[in-house]
């Protein structure tokens, strides 16, 4: 295991254009984990060096210039989703649950989100949504303010992570 034993959450990421899905996972739980499509090599290495961010990819190119520089990177190969975050899990420690004390962040931008109160932003929900949510997290990005809510959505990934846990035997969330 690569991870300190405390405070994983802080464990940042920096992940190539491949790894699209994997990188709002790891938002949704809550890791600071950066993709830019437009991203060179160079603002790979850059950012992950200067912010101490793990490389994902695949890019076998990238990963030898990020070993001279001392970077530490992963190449998840795993055709499923799923899989890539029980072997990321394995390499990392990191968490497979929703969180639950801190929140998750915003997988448009990566900014952190913060509760809204549903009267500030009733207006952009959509009358089902209106009627059936009363709780709702709204990203702190000006240029961005994406609004969230425990929908269907939620559960599924819940227990997506689930079966994940249970793939690796964790009772309990270590
Ligand atoms: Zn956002």
């Amino acid at each position: 295991m690569l991870a300190r034993k405390k405070n994983k959450r802080n464990m940042k990421f920096i992940v190539d254009r491949m790894y699209y899905r994997l990188a709002k996972w790891l938002r949704i739980l809550g890791y600071d984990t950066l993709f830019d499509q437009d991203f060179t090599d160079e603002d790979y290495l850059l950012r992950a060096a200067k912010e101490k961010r793990i490389l994902i990819t695949r890019d076998e190119n990238l990963k030898q210039k990020a070993k001279k520089a001392g970077i530490l990177t992963i190449t998840v190969d795993a055709p499923t989703i799923e899989e890539r975050l029980i072997l990321l899990h394995q390499f990392t420690g990191i968490k497979l649950h929703l969180p639950t004390r801190s929140l998750p962040r915003c997988t448009v931008c990566n900014a952190p989100i913060k509760v809204v109160s549903k009267r500030k932003i009733t207006d952009q929900l959509k009358p089902q949504t209106r009627a059936t949510y009363t709780k709702f997290w709204q990203c702190k990005n000006p240029n961005c303010r994406q609004i969230y809510w425990k929908g269907p959505h939620w559960k599924e990934m819940a227990q997506m992570l689930e079966f994940c846990r249970k793939s690796l035997n964790i009772e309990k969330d270590t």
